[in-house]
């Protein structure tokens, strides 16, 4: 009998250890994987401690390891109750019993430590079996063994209520999990209970330390109920958000879950399951052998669902196939999001139009599927946006370009693209077969007066790149719309130009006169032209200083070649103090030849007023060549006016308070001009040689040309006409009342010597 209870413990401990080591190799993320493994590492003890007690050949020793066994014993029970704790997932309410054990186990401990010394709890007694094999057992047990019998015991029925009203409580797929354990405790308890009382050899109950070690690491750790799975499956497919129909090898549908139903009672001109099978293995799967997904769009309840169907056969373990099944994905949400961050990535925020990017992509596409069309690309401009946002308002301005979208938008249609490129600018790719310049006038015309009762105009310039060239990319094509725009971009009169190649080459030229400036101005090669101004008298009064380059390798150029640029660029202010500079010098010069009242007129440019403080530099020059101010007169044009009313006003009227004359250059070639005069005090109205120029209607521009004259009459104003170029001209101004004149009937702007021995102190004869 001895070496049947010592093989059923050593085979035990075996188990125990191997069940260990598995906990440690496999299970180490399992949350119980701790508690299983401290409580089969107990039962390892008890085990082991166990044959070693009995199988000791020395009395005392057989004492000391029983007392070991004893206190490995409570560990195994106490770490069973801290597994139960948590097996059952509630250990709130047990938390109480922590202490008050650990307490009772620590005063248990001790006595049976003490025992091999003093001998209180049990002794020890040598047997022999009928074979003559010798073993000890313990025996003599006093009160104190009770209290360590108790305290197991105690903690043994804990366990084993836990165990009872989990498996009362729980649902029945977890019946067999539950109540295995509970068995095997009960087995296990009743031996125990049996050696105690019925005097056995030995206590046959921890032999079963390892069953119920092993059946704990079992039932915890790797046994899943079979009924559960299928019952969790099946619920979890059931309320899955996907639509799952199940169909078998005959065809008929197995199962399908609610959102499946309710996926197919969406459809009104769908009714049944059966029905949408149908539908799709006659429109969408080909093979049925095969997987197939395809995407469809349904509208449920007035809102559009995207969905993604999956078709997929079943097959067993040995590949016969059990059916197949259809997965309905509703990717509504999905898609909708994916379709939000593709419109924020490819749309202007404030106009809700395309951006730039992709614009160029979407029209690139659209040239290359459509090889035969034509095509326009329209690139609209607003003239002086800045002046929207700084002197009505962000919001303001935000309000303009909204407007110029939705016109953009409506010329646009479905036939074209549009897009927002930057700042004020919009564009569009039309089919040249559907191009008007009217309809385009006629369309943005209608943002002209968006700012309300204000004198400001919108004016939307516009540039048109007929495409040539396809293999240009789409960002050069609306660069050379830009690029026509550019020659139109000061002007208030006109509104559309057209791409021409040679911009492109004057657009390279404007990057020469760029960087060649610095140059010039450095060695003198801007000199002044004198263009003389003659009274009706005949008598020349003065002139206008005008500018010349004097290019090294090109020769003279004219100011119109360059003058813009400058602008654009600022360095028209470098320009424009270097040219005062010199008419300051002269009008000195003069001074000290004893020419002391005849004029120059010098030109400030609009940029002028931004880049330079116009007033001061002007005084500073008076004073530096010791001049009177009166004979320095400053043309300033009235589109330069009107670019900041309030503050040009001001500062004309401060220069004509300090007695210089103002004169207001290029009348009439704006849009404001009648009503500007009704804010504006100057002492000359310079009338635009656009008048005298050639016209369909030349008897209009004769009364316009009167009108004028005898309005800045009546407004105390002197009045110059330019580009006087025909006798005729001389002879009906003077008639209306013009007091000066200046044209090539006269005489040509003419280098500053030329001007001195031509024309200063001569008299023209006048007819
Ligand atoms: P603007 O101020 O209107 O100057 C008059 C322009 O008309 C001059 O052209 C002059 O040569 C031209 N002109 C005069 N009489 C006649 C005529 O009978 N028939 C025709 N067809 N033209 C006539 P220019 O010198 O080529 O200057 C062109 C423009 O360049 C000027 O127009 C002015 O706006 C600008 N500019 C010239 N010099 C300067 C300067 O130093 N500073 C600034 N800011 N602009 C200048
Ligand atoms: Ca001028
Ligand atoms: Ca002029």
């Amino acid at each position: 009998m001895i070496w049947l209870m010592i093989s059923l413990l050593l085979s035990g401990t075996v188990v125990l250890t191997v069940c260990c080591v598995y906990c440690i190799v496999k299970l180490k993320s399992n949350p119980l994987e701790k508690y299983v493994r401290r409580l089969l590492s107990c039962a390892v003890g008890v085990t082991l401690f166990n044959v070693s007690a009995i199988m000791i050949p020395v009395s005392k020793m057989s004492l000391i390891v029983f007392a070991i066994y004893n206190i490995f014993e409570t560990l195994t029970i106490m770490s069973l109750l801290s597994f139960t704790r948590h097996y059952i997932g509630k250990t709130n309410g047990l938390g109480v019993l922590r202490l008050p054990v650990f307490i009772a186990a620590g005063i248990d401990a001790a006595i049976l430590l003490i025992n091999p010394f003093v001998n209180i709890v049990f002794k020890v007694e040598r047997l022999s079996d009928d074979f003559g094999n010798v073993f000890f057992r313990t025996c003599d047990y006093s009160m104190l063994y009770t209290y360590h019998t108790a305290l197991v015991m105690f903690m043994t029925v804990i366990v084993m209520t836990i165990l009872l009203h989990k498996m009362i409580i729980s649902p029945r797929a977890y019946v067999i999990k539950y109540s295995s354990l509970f068995i095997s405790m009960c087995v296990l308890a009743s031996l125990s209970f049996l050696h105690l009382y019925m005097d056995f050899k030995f206590d046959y109950s921890i032999a079963l330390y390892a069953l119920e070690g092993f059946m704990i690491f079992y039932f915890s750790l790797v046994y899943v109920p079979r009924g559960l799975m299928d019952r969790l499956m099946f619920f979890t497919v059931a309320n899955m958000k996907d639509g799952i129909i199940c169909v078998d090898i005959d065809g008929n549908i197995v199962y399908a879950n609610t959102a499946a139903v309710e996926f197919c009672a969406a459809d009104d001109s769908i009714k049944t399951l059966e029905e949408q099978l149908k539908v799709w293995k006659c429109n969408d799967i080909k093979d049925t052998n095969s997987i197939h997904i395809w995407e469809m769009t349904r509208r449920n309840r007035k809102e559009t669902h995207y969905y993604t169907i999956e078709y997929r056969r079943i097959y067993d373990s040995i590949m016969k196939s059990l059916g197949y099944f259809f997965l309905i994905h509703d990717k509504t949400e999905e898609f909708l999001k994916y379709e939000n961050e593709k419109y924020r990535a490819t749309h202007d925020k404030l106009t809700g139009l395309y951006n730039k990017e992709y614009f160029y992509e979407v029209v690139e596409t659209m040239m290359k599927e459509n090889k035969d069309e034509e095509y326009n690309i329209i690139v609209t401009d607003v003239k002086n946006f800045k002046i929207v946002n700084d002197i009505f308002g962000v919001d303001e301005g935000d309000e303009l370009l909204k407007k110029i979208a939705d016109i953009t938008r409506k010329l646009g249609g479905s036939y074209c693209v549009y897009a927002r490129l930057t700042g004020d600018r919009f564009a569009l790719c039309m089919p040249r077969s559907r191009y008007s310049e009217e309809a385009l006038l006629a369309c943005y015309s209608k943002a002209d007066s968006f700012v309300e009762n204000s004198s400001f105009k919108t004016h939307i310039h516009i540039g048109v790149y007929r495409v040539t060239d396809r293999n240009l990319r789409v960002s050069v094509m609306c660069d050379h719309a830009m690029l026509a725009i550019r020659t139109i971009k000061d002007s208030f009169r006109s509104r559309v130009a057209y791409y021409k190649t040679e911009l492109r080459e004057s657009f390279i030229g404007d990057h020469r006169i760029i960087s060649e400036f610095e140059t010039a101005i450095k060695n003198g090669h801007f000199r002044p032209y004198i263009q003389p101004q003659i009274a009706s008298n005949g008598c020349i009064r003065g002139g206008e200083v005008l500018v010349r380059w004097f290019h090294p390798v090109d020769g003279m150029i004219s100011p119109n070649s360059f003058i813009k640029i400058l602008e654009q660029t600022g360095l028209i202010s470098r320009l424009d103090r270097y040219m005062w500079e010199h008419a300051c010098a002269q009008l000195k010069k003069w001074d000290e030849m004893g020419y002391k009242k005849s004029y120059l007129s010098v030109n400030i440019s609009q940029k002028d007023f931004y880049l330079l403080d116009v007033y001061n530099v002007i005084i500073s020059l008076i004073y530096k060549y010791n001049i009177d101010p009166s004979r320095l007169h400053l043309e300033v044009t009235e589109s330069a006016i009107m670019d900041d009313p309030t503050n040009h006003l001001q500062l004309i009227a401060r220069l004509r308070k300090r007695g210089f004359i103002v004169e207001i250059d290029d009348f009439g070639s704006g849009y404001s001009s009648l009503n500007m005069l009704k804010d504006l005090d100057a002492d000359v109205l310079k009338i635009d040689m656009g008048f005298l120029q050639k016209t369909t209607n030349p008897a209009k521009s004769t009364i316009i040309l009167k009108m004028i004259i005898a309005l800045a009459k009546s407004l105390n104003m002197q009045v110059i006409t330019e580009g006087v170029e025909k006798l005729d001209q001389v002879e009906f101004l003077s008639r209306f009342g013009c007091d000066i004149f200046q044209g090539f009937y006269f005489a040509k702007p003419v280098a500053v010597e030329d001007f001195e021995k031509l024309y200063l102190n001569k008299r023209f004869r006048m007819k």
